[in-house]
């Protein structure tokens, strides 16, 4: 089995979900697909946490803004009447029913509990947009099988119960293909957790080693490796052949 991982960039907007769906047509079976939380989807989320635990804010037009920006992919990608507006509600409200308690006295375990919608909100689109175009396929809530400790925010896994329960919820029986959250855990009490950010790498490695992957792919959104970033240096050269050496 194999694994993929994409980034917030490659899910960006409804274009990129397109794309994503391209790849998935022709991409090797079984295989786990890991994904990251849309475009800055994580950094709004962090200033919500912040206005919201602060109070030095209105969290709610931040808020407003990412439900915005996630129905208008979803309005790229769906009918008016598809059942995942319904999901994606369902979502916001949850989200929602926290910011309108009062805080808990530490910030990172709040910043766990609010940030890590991100990628609920992702897989979600993600998951039915793939089933609709005729790509099967399973959301697996990847809180449900990576378990940590209770460092909120920089959570250590737990490698046995990871492990035995990624193997367990992972068999490929009804599908060969699961789509599920980067980033994001649960602690032994099964509140949320996240593993750092840019942490869906991490993630995608946890899987790919729990199933002992032939191999681990993590997609970009960009067509080779460049001597600098090309979305802020238009003068990137792309390297046409690299030694490893040269790469590490
Ligand atoms: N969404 C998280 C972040 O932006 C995790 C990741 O993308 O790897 O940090
Ligand atoms: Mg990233």
């Amino acid at each position: 089995m194999e694994v993929y991982k994409f980034g917030g960039a490659s899910v960006r907007n409804g274009e990129n979900i397109r794309q994503l769906g391209q790849i998935l047509a022709s991409a090797p079976r079984p295989l786990v697909v890991v994904v990251s939380a849309m475009g800055k989807t994580t950094n709004a989320l962090e200033r919500i946490v912040d206005a919201y635990f602060f109070h030095n804010r209105d969290w709610q037009e931040e808020l407003n803004a990412l439900k915005n920006y996630h129905f208008t992919v979803a309005r790229e990608l769906f009918n008016e009447n598809n059942k995942v507006l319904a999901h994606l509600e369902g979502l916001f409200s949850s989200l929602e029913a926290i910011l309108t308690t009062q805080p808990s006295m530490n910030y990172d375990y709040d910043y766990d509990r609010i940030v890590h919608f991100g990628e609920l909100l992702s897989t979600t689109i993600i998951s039915h947009y793939l089933n609709d175009i005729g790509i099967k396929n399973t959301w697996l809530d990847a809180r449900s099988v990576i378990k940590t400790d209770s460092n909120y925010r920089q959570a250590n896994i737990d490698w046995d119960i990871t492990g035995q329960l990624i193997k367990q919820k992972i068999d490929f029986r009804d599908t060969d293909l699961y789509i599920t959250q980067g980033f994001i855990a649960s602690d032994h009490n099964g509140q949320p957790v996240t593993l750092g950010r840019e942490g869906s790498d991490f993630s995608a490695a946890i899987f790919a080693w729990a199933l002992e992957a032939s191999k681990l792919t993590v997609w970009k959104d960009v067509d080779g490796i460049y001597s600098a970033d090309p979305k802020y240096y238009p003068e990137a050269r792309r390297f046409d052949r690299l030694s490893y050496r040269e790469t590490t």
